[in-house]
């Protein structure tokens, strides 16, 4: 018998167990998502300064906003209207009787010492809202709550070499907290919960979804679990979260990192995690034993918001259709996969393009391919808003058209597509122009499919012995020979007769 020759790689018997552990222990992940969502009213939620966006520092904080003594809160009656918009949308209990409160806390952007929040009674209880799994199936996520409050200013610490700036700008700005249940399971999940929220935000007019102003923000709650049990883990918070892409990035690593810590024996600390993307990793921002004490207690400066029965049948009938329900009636109207539905539904201009290419009468699963493909490619890699396509959706249809009269190909409408993204006319002129028309005369396809079975003899023995897959190679010297202009539908029927 020859001798065993068997070595553990030099990478410490430590990461020989973990893996070894990793395997006999299935971990269950568990994720929470708190989402600040600004709300798009024109004034403050106290007060009556503006929220526009970019304003000169310090130029848009009223003394209510910067806490002045002597001065009082009222209330933006379209900032309720917007909480109880969203939580009629998301099926929720709302609470018709609801107050604010005082968060305290000291941060030198928040002048007035506190925020004004809600904390024992938010205006928006326990909902739900659905998502759809990567298993192709849907999913229901709970919301727990969302509750109005104000937003704080800004700490500008890259702006002076010794200070740190402060703009107070967005101080006093509303925000609804959107509270969830801890019933996403991966970060896949968690990213398509939030993407459901900013799209129904977005729906239903409150919010204008612009992650890099930072009017949509999501901070991330996280733990692992074994497989099977009941008990949560200890969860660490995530922060610094500015697009879906490192909101799962961010998740994913962290889960990671609790893994090697229990699988090494250790205990997650609970604490609030700082993301950095540019580094890809979470670092330690402050523990439970650093948390502030917020000190709740009622606003005495505020009344507390009483909701009839009117308001909310009104708010009611003014909603939308919602992104489900469009998403659902696309795929029983137009026949479309549920896949294909939640994608183009995700973002209502979307989904407006989109039926506005049906309308023109072009076909729905071909529009929806390349809305889905070409368009959301290139929008994408411009960075253009569907809203601002140099392609609109009349004229996208009448390439989808000339594609299902068989005029072009599919193969030849992309370079017609490319022509017409950058501005060189419609879709008949640069097929005339171009010559790109479809060939359909059978008897010159004939000709041409004759001339290369002539001349490809070898090829055709072997096709004939059983080797199918060259036909492929015949369309291709049919599409060479013809400069892509041959019907692939027609060319496939002939070669099929002339072969067999
Ligand atoms: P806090 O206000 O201190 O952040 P909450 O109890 O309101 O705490 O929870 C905030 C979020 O954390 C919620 O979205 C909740 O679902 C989530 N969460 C709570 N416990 C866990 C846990 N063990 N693992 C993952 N998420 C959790
Ligand atoms: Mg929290």
């Amino acid at each position: 018998m020859p001798p065993i020759n068997f070595k553990l790689k030099p990478i410490g018997i430590q990461s020989y167990l973990r893996i070894f552990r990793g395997i006999i222990m299935a971990w269950e992940t568990v994720i929470g998502l708190e989402i600040h969502s600004q709300l798009n009213t024109k004034s403050k939620i106290f007060s009556g300064a503006s929220t526009e966006f970019g304003a000169k520092p310090n130029t848009q904080a009223c003394a209510v906003d910067l806490g002045l003594p002597g001065v009082l809160p009222v209330l933006n009656k379209e900032a309720v209207h917007m909480a109880l918009r969203f939580g009629l949308a998301v099926n929720a209990k709302i609470n018709q009787h609801s107050i604010f409160e005082r968060k305290n806390y000291f941060y030198p952007d928040l002048p007035k010492g506190y925020q004004i929040s809600q904390f024992e009674i938010p205006i928006v209880g326990k909902g739900a809202i659905d998502i759809s799994t990567k298993e192709g199936g849907t999913k229901m996520v709970g919301i727990t709550r969302a509750h109005l409050e104000e937003d704080a200013g800004k700490s500008i610490h890259d702006l002076y070499e010794d200070y740190s700036a402060i703009d107070l700008n967005r101080a006093g700005t509303p925000l609804l907290e959107i509270v969830s249940e801890p019933d996403m399971r991966s970060a896949k999940e968690a990213v398509a919960y939030a993407k459901k929220i900013h799209a129904l935000v977005q729906y239903i007019g409150i919010c204008d979804g612009n992650m890099q102003e930072g009017s949509f923000r999501c901070d991330a709650n996280v733990s692992i679990r074994k497989k099977d049990t009941e008990e949560l883990g200890t969860r660490t918070e995530l922060k610094n979260i500015n697009s879906f892409k490192f909101l799962e990035k961010a998740i994913n690593i962290e889960i990671e990192r609790q893994q090697d810590i229990l699988e090494d024996g250790g205990n997650v600390v609970q604490e609030t995690r700082l993301y950095d993307a540019v580094k890809d990793e979470t670092r330690s921002m402050r523990t439970k034993e650093e948390a502030n004490d917020y000190k709740y207690f009622p606003d005495p400066d505020l009344l507390p918001v009483d909701i009839e029965n009117e308001l909310l049948t009104e708010i009611k009938n003014s909603l939308p259709e919602l992104p489900t329900e469009k998403k659902n009636r696309f795929v029983s109207e137009f026949g479309l996969s549920d896949y294909d539905a939640e994608n183009l539904t995700a973002q209502k201009s979307l989904a407006d393009y989109y039926e506005a290419m049906l309308n023109d009468g072009a076909d729905a699963k071909v529009s929806a391919n390349w809305v889905m493909g070409e368009l959301s490619a290139s929008l994408n890699k411009n960075q253009i808003d569907i809203q601002d396509s140099p392609i609109s959706a009349k004229e996208l249809s009448e390439l989808v058209k000339r594609i299902n009269d068989d005029t072009i190909s599919g193969k030849i409408a992309k370079g017609v597509f490319k022509d017409m993204w950058e501005g060189n006319g419609r879709v008949d002129d640069i097929i005339q122009n171009q010559g790109l028309k479809q060939m359909t005369d059978v008897g010159a396809i004939e000709g041409i499919i004759d001339g290369i079975i002539a001349n490809n003899s070898e090829q055709v023995e072997q096709f004939k012995a059983g080797n199918t897959k060259l036909l492929g190679y015949f369309v291709g010297q049919v599409m060479k020979a013809t400069q892509g202009k041959a019907n692939p539908k027609q060319v496939n029927q002939i070669l099929n007769e002339k072969l067999s």
